[in-house]
């Protein structure tokens, strides 16, 4: 989609006085000086734009939904002036898929539109695309799909398809001003003054190059792995550079759908022959849209040897044969990096980095957009908090504090699971380190000493060889040796050792350990246990920090709306800045509730109290916490839904919480506090001082 469509119809202040330096929004920088940056709100008319997105991805574009349905004012640069169709990302986990449920649709309307989860759910070892298997394996289980630990799954969905629908619900939510700017290049950025951030923009505008300047409460770095913010404010990254080199292909070609698609479906394909080596991405076999990985070894290599002709020969010979509608679309080269920004939080709390301009990690796993899209959320409402004059800046510090951790997790995972991805050629003699090292010795060791036309051979030739190690008079069951290679191929596979692509107790089981949340003495776990690079199932808990484990639940009210079933995710909005208490039934928990109440409502945040009844609970039963709750109106009485089969352990009793426990959760669904048992006696006081550590008052 040309963004210049999305632009069609939403007025433009730009357009409106398109010779001004200062943007209109922010032309009254002198008097904003004036403005506090205590805890006080940012009201709707400050000339100063309360929140700035440099970087129209997935994560910027997520971040800004989940801001406007909070009722942040925001912009979104972007220098682009027409969105990427190259696919990139296409694993969107279970997290993410929870998070975009809640963005009016979205997780649905990608249920629906992509593959049929058969066609995708194995990855395929084979010698060609038409030519003998070597291995396969499956990447899903029963569970991945009975919606019992989260009310979604996760989805193979192009990032290009993506941004499209995300766009469109940034749309429907930017009728009231031209908050998305393309074609904006954001090129310095002046922090010197405490209160704002002055951010320079470039635009060509009737072919001459045009700069603009925006004033913003706070900036988001959301432009990607070479993000211009991260080196504006001089953030070092941190981790292992230039992992790979790789030059991904993007081509149609229906046959190569309808054979995939008849003979052996699949997500992503390893193929290994005598004459090429790479990995084939199926993004929508039905559609016959496809991305080949190829390894890249600049400088022998330049991107002409993948002009399209090129890339179709290439094609050929990982296919197995030639195929007559090969439509190559694009080609791009990219490199693999294992690298954490040293600060996601910089220059008094008003610059942050999110996505792959704090982290970028080797898409093994597909944790890369996923965990941006994490970052926006946890950032979402702690941004509402401080512009909303609820929380000080320091709020925005716990940012950091939570998802540098999770990203550091998520790149030493994705390092494991790309090094299990090498053990497959590996097994079969094409060990890839091995390649790296015959190039780094033909670049940088005696290669150098002859010319580069000369060296290109010299590396055809090594690698040519490398290749003749999976030729079918090598690679059978009759040679000794490649008997014993296919054996250990064998082994990889069954063991589970080759790339995976679900990781449940990192995806929905990742848990803050400090931060916007208060750690308890209740028996939690004070360490993240480390990522084993393997599959481990997710177990619920509600330690602080963790996600509220989903269940689902029925509201007791006899009103005729409530007559659905929800997941406790349901309980929190994502158009409100509301905490949500969960307890039960009991009186210590209602003088408790009444406390909550009363102490959000003098931070002048809203929190919702949901009592949890016994799941054989009857309709109407709204009545009985109206009296002990009141003069309090916020509240919903619930009942779990019962679990089919028997001794099954309740929700509250799976969150290990006694009769008289709390949870206390946070607008991202992440638990900020949790009793498990009683609270003190005074009850306003305990409440008091949990909101105001939750929130960054003290
Ligand atoms: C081959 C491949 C496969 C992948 N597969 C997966 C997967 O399956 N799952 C997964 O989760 N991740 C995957 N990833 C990673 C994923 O693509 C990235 O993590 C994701 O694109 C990051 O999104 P982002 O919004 O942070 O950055 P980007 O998508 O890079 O977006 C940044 C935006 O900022 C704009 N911009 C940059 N600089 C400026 C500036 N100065 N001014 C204005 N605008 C600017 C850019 O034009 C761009 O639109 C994969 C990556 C690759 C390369």
């Amino acid at each position: 989609m040309a963004i210049s469509g999305f632009m069609k119809g939403l007025s433009c202040f730009h357009r409106a006085k398109p010779r001004t330096k200062i943007h209109p929004l922010h032309c009254f920088a002198r008097r904003s000086r004036e403005f506090s940056i205590s805890s006080s709100s940012i009201a709707d008319d400050d000339p100063v734009l309360p929140v700035l997105i440099v970087g129209a991805g997935p994560v910027g574009l997520v971040l800004s939904i989940l801001l406007k349905k909070l009722g942040v004012r925001c912009s979104v640069l972007e220098r682009r002036t027409e969105f990427s169709s190259h696919p990139q990302a296409h694993f969107i986990n279970n997290r993410s898929m929870e998070i975009f449920r809640k963005l009016d649709g979205l997780a649905e309307e990608i249920e629906k539109s992509q593959p049929a989860v058969d066609l995708w759910r194995k990855f395929i070892y084979c010698t060609s695309l038409t030519g003998r298997i070597l291995g396969s394996v499956d990447h899903m289980q029963p569970q991945d799909f009975e919606k019992v630990v989260s009310p979604t799954s996760v989805a193979h969905f192009s990032q290009y398809k993506l941004n499209r629908l995300l766009l469109k619900r940034l749309q429907s939510l930017s009728l009231l001003g031209n908050e998305l700017l393309i074609g904006h290049e954001c090129v310095a950025i002046d922090n010197t003054i405490d209160e704002y951030i002055t951010v320079t923009t470039s635009q060509i505008k009737d072919g001459k190059k045009k700069e603009e300047k925006i004033q913003c409460r706070v900036l988001v770095g959301a432009d990607g792995a070479g993000s211009r913010i991260r080196s504006l404010v001089g953030i070092e990254l941190s981790g292992e550079k230039d992992l790979q080199k790789l030059v991904s292909i993007h081509f149609r070609s229906r046959d190569l759908g309808d054979y995939l698609l008849k003979e052996r479906p699949g997500m992503l394909f390893f193929i290994f022959n005598t004459e090429a080596i790479g990995v084939l991405v199926a993004h929508d076999v039905k559609d016959g849209e496809f991305v080949l990985q190829m390894p890249f070894y600049p400088p022998q290599q330049n991107l002409d040897d993948f002009n399209s002709e090129n890339c179709k020969k290439l094609i050929f010979k990982l296919a197995g044969q030639e195929l007559s509608d090969v439509e190559v679309i694009d080609i791009k080269p990219w490199v693999m990096h294992a690298e954490v920004a040293e600060k996601f939080v910089c220059c008094n709390n008003r610059v942050i980095l999110v996505g792959d301009a704090a982290h970028r990690f080797p898409p093994a796993g597909g944790f890369g957009m996923n965990t941006g899209i994490q970052d926006a959320h946890n950032l979402a409402w702690k941004i509402a908090a401080f512009v909303k004059g609820i929380s000080p800046s320091s709020i925005l510090k716990t940012y950091e504090t939570e998802r540098r951790p999770t990203a550091l997790i998520n790149t030493e995972l994705s390092v494991k699971n790309f090094r299990a991805a090498m053990a497959v050629p590996a097994a079969i003699g094409l060990n890839p380190t091995v390649a790296n090292s015959v190039h780094q010795v033909i670049s940088a060791g005696f290669g150098t000493l002859f010319p580069s036309a000369l060296q290109k051979v010299m590396l055809d030739g090594i690698f040519s060889i490398g290749r003749a190690q999976t030729s079918e008079f090598l690679l059978n069951e009759n040679n000794p040796v490649g008997s014993s290679r296919l054996a250990k191929l064998r082994r990889i596979f069954e063991e589970g050792k080759s790339l995976q692509l679900q990781f449940p107790a990192e995806d929905l089981g990742f848990r803050y350990l400090e931060g916007a949340l208060i750690s308890d003495g209740n028996g939690a776990s004070t360490t993240v246990e480390p990522p084993s690079g393997r599959r481990r199932e997710y177990v619920p808990s509600a330690d602080p920090g963790s996600r509220l484990p989903h269940t689902y639940i029925r509201p007791l009210s006899n009103s005729p709306t409530n007559k659905v079933t929800l997941s406790t995710h349901d309980l929190i909005p994502v158009d409100k800045l509301e905490f949500l208490l969960i307890i039960g039934p009991h009186n210590e928990s209602y003088q408790l509730a009444r406390a909550a109440l009363s102490a959000a409502e003098e931070f002048g945040v809203s929190v919702k109290v949901c009592i949890v009844w016994p799941a054989d609970t009857n309709v109407g039963t709204e009545g009985k916490s109206e009296s002990p709750l009141s003069p309090w109106t916020n509240f919903i009485d619930v009942a779990e839904v019962k679990k089919l089969g028997t001794n099954l352990v309740s929700w509250w009793d799976m969150c290990e919480m006694s009769d008289d426990g709390a949870i206390l959760v946070r607008p991202d669904e992440h638990i900020a506090w949790r009793v498990k048992s009683g609270v003190d006696e005074d009850t306003i006081s305990e409440m008091r001082s949990i909101f105001s550590a939750v929130l960054s008052l003290q």
